[in-house]
């Protein structure tokens, strides 16, 4: 089963309009020069329609970092899914800041991929452990649960447009990566393993299962080399534009 690499920049809440603008200029010939490797950009919501216009025609396409379930109404400061289509093809759901600052629980993750999918966006529905439940041993339970939660009740044939990150909490912007080995593991047994339990086993295969968590250039094709990871979730080295690029061309690897 061919599944075509992804890299992925979670920009987080960095990058006004003119530093969107400045940044993406910067990356986007490298970028859109990388075949055979399907390249995203997320920046916050203020920035997405400068991003859509820069990179209209080039084959780097546009995520938000998160997006509402509901279409309209009555609901202050939050973002609609037909919105964010407009200008977004994917949108990240659930990432564990969400999770930690915003209370995000994995039914409101459900609620989300549901519209996202509904919408017709691609999800990126982000799982992974915190420190203390690795530790402690847990991270099979937890990964599994936020899986099989997360993704209650979707209509299967939606699901070739998903795609998981597997994000360690205790890797996430503290530049202590987990092991290829490790997070391989995790994402055959633990990931794909739910996925062949809620789905089956042709999607559990299809699915595309990204690693994030302290991605580098540096360590990048250690990740990408392994069988069950296709591609990468980036933080902090998505905003520097030569080190975003080299870690797109490592998933080409
Ligand atoms: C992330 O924000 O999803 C992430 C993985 O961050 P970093 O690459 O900075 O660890």
């Amino acid at each position: 089963m061919k599944r075509i690499p992804l890299a992925a920049g979670n920009w987080k809440l960095n990058k006004n309009i003119a530093e969107t603008s400045a940044l993406l200029e910067e990356m986007l010939q490298g970028l859109d020069a990388i075949d055979g490797v399907e390249k995203l950009v997320c920046p916050p919501f203020t920035s997405l329609e400068t991003a859509a216009r820069i990179l209209r025609g080039s084959s780097i396409s546009v995520g938000a970092q998160n997006i509402f379930w509901e279409e309209s109404g009555a609901y202050t400061g939050e973002i609609s899914p037909g919105m964010i289509k407009e200008l977004c093809t994917y949108v990240i759901i659930g990432h564990s800041e969400r999770r930690t600052y915003f209370h995000e629980t994995d039914d409101s993750v459900n609620r989300r991929v549901k519209a996202a999918l509904g919408a017709g966006l691609k999800p990126i529905v982000c799982v992974g452990e915190t420190l203390e439940q690795n530790e402690a041993g847990k991270t099979d339970k937890v990964v599994r649960a936020q899986v099989m939660k997360g993704l209650d009740g979707l209509q299967v044939e939606k699901l070739k447009d998903l795609v998981i990150a597997y994000e360690p909490v205790w890797a996430i912007g503290t530049g202590k990566a987990a092991t290829p080995e490790g997070a391989n593991a995790v994402i055959k047994d633990s990931i794909r393993g739910a996925l062949s339990e809620v789905l089956n086993q042709d999607l559990a295969d299809a699915v595309r299962v990204l690693y994030g968590g302290s991605i580098k250039p540096g360590n990048a094709a250690s990740f990408f080399c392994m069988p069950d990871i296709d591609g990468g979730l980036v933080g902090g080295a998505s905003l520097k534009a030569s080190d975003f690029v080299a870690i797109a061309e490592a998933a080409l690897e």
